[in-house]
């Protein structure tokens, strides 16, 4: 299944009331989704690259929702496969004082990408047609006497549209993510906030101040879909009450906008190409000439897919110990990092990684390949050394990045 359901393009009119929140499509656990989650990943990193050598068109993926509806995990997970150099995330907060003295889209023109690349709008102008509704802000603003007469909201409706439409135009495309959590499922998610001692930075009181404005939230956010909501610039409302399930369907709206963008490396001009071909000989010359080819196959070949890296520091590192097993240890290094993905979406530290290869070693012994010849107790030796290893590259690095 895709994400048709779950897109608005200014056809189909968006009816919170109804909407699922606990929905989680054609899957009935988390389990079900990981390895689809993986690969979505993995085709967002190679889209990116091509995004990225391309540089014909800019995209931002805004994300709007309550609090604790897991945007920020969103965001961490399904764009961790991108190259920091092409991905840019702004969190938009309360305006400043400088940011209030001008219109309210002011502040949001210097974070547009340039082409190729993505910015992550982790909150945006839609605040101004939520919160600002909600509270009726604007009524405080100091501004002339014709816009006192204007319906300020209906208003910026419009003018978002005209920006999006505008930009959209103009060679940057928006794409819109509003995580539509329940009101329950808010709340179970601010107990534990308070319960769990390394996740009371998270709460403040204000978050509980606003959910008392539920309905009138609700209301705006209902608004807000079936105003803005155009086919260049469409809405997907995600059911968030399971995250899991959440950043399944956030990777597929991301990759799905890579895919129909469509980016390719950009071809070489004639005279470029000659230029490479002559460096290239001067290069193999100082590397011995003719022979060159012949040396390099008989290198040991490195693991091919650099998307999965926690997954592929594992294996490298494996590798230089035990090269014979190496499609092996491949195999085991990705079904460790598979199943933690399984449990948690998430790499928080080099120790989840160890855990999940000792995990993984115990469980079936570093299953033996289908070679003839392996046998176990080598099997069981290389999960022994993989895992002391990977404890040496943990404790040298030993640093708290728990923030799930
Ligand atoms: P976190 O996950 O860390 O809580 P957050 O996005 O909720 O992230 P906060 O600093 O808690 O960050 O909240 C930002 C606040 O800024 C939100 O309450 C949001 O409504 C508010 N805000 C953003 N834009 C505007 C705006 N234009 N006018 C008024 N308030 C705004
Ligand atoms: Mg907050």
């Amino acid at each position: 299944m895709g994400i048709a359901r779950y897109a608005f393009k200014g056809k189909r009119r968006f009816n919170i009331r109804t909407f699922d929140t606990g929905d989680t499509g054609e899957f009935t656990n988390r389990e079900e989704a990981v390895n689809e989650f993986v690969e979505n990943l993995l085709v967002i990193n190679k889209k990116q690259q091509k995004l990225y050598s391309e540089r014909k068109e800019g995209v931002i993926f805004v994300f709007q929702a309550m609090d604790a509806a897991g945007k920020d995990g969103v965001i961490r997970t399904v764009f961790s496969t991108l190259s920091p150099h092409g991905v840019k995330e702004y969190c938009f907060k309360v305006p400043s004082a400088e940011e209030k003295s001008h219109d309210f889209l002011w502040r949001f023109w210097s974070a547009l990408p340039p082409r190729g690349f993505i910015s992550i709008f982790n909150r945006s102008y839609y605040e101004d047609v939520l919160v600002g509704k909600v509270h009726a802000f604007y009524k405080h603003d100091i501004v002339p006497d014709r816009m006192k007469e204007a319906d300020i909201i209906a208003e910026r409706y419009r003018q978002i549209n005209d920006f999006e439409k505008y930009l959209y135009e103009t060679g940057t495309r928006v794409v819109k993510i509003f995580l539509n959590v329940s009101k329950d499922e808010q709340a179970r998610r601010f107990i534990s906030r308070i319960d769990t001692q390394r996740k009371n930075w998270k709460v403040s009181s204000g978050d509980l101040k606003e959910r008392e404005y539920w309905d009138d939230y609700m209301e705006a956010f209902e608004t807000m879909v079936n105003e803005t909501s155009t086919k260049n610039s469409p809405w997907y409302v995600v059911p968030a009450d399971h995250k899991w399930f959440a950043r399944l369907l956030v990777s597929r709206i991301v990759k799905k906008t890579l895919e129909e963008i469509d980016p390719q490396y950009p071809p070489l001009d004639e005279a470029t190409a000659t230029m490479l071909q002559e460096y290239r000989k001067t290069l193999i010359e100082s590397l011995g000439g003719e022979d060159y080819y012949k040396e390099q196959e008989k290198q040991p070949k490195e693991f091919s897919d650099p998307s999965l890296i926690p997954a592929e520091m594992l294996q490298q590192e494996a590798l230089q110990k035990q090269q014979e097993s190496e499609e092996r240890l491949k195999q085991n290094g990705f079904k460790a990092v598979r199943k933690l993905l399984a449990t948690n979406y998430m790499i928080r530290s080099l120790n989840d990684i160890v855990e999940a290869v000792a995990q993984q070693g115990d469980e079936d012994r570093l299953e033996p390949s289908s070679e003839e010849g392996a046998n176990e107790e080598e099997n069981t030796r290389d999960a022994a050394e993989i895992r002391e290893h990977i404890k040496e590259i943990v404790e040298a690095n030993q640093e708290d990045d728990d923030n799930a």
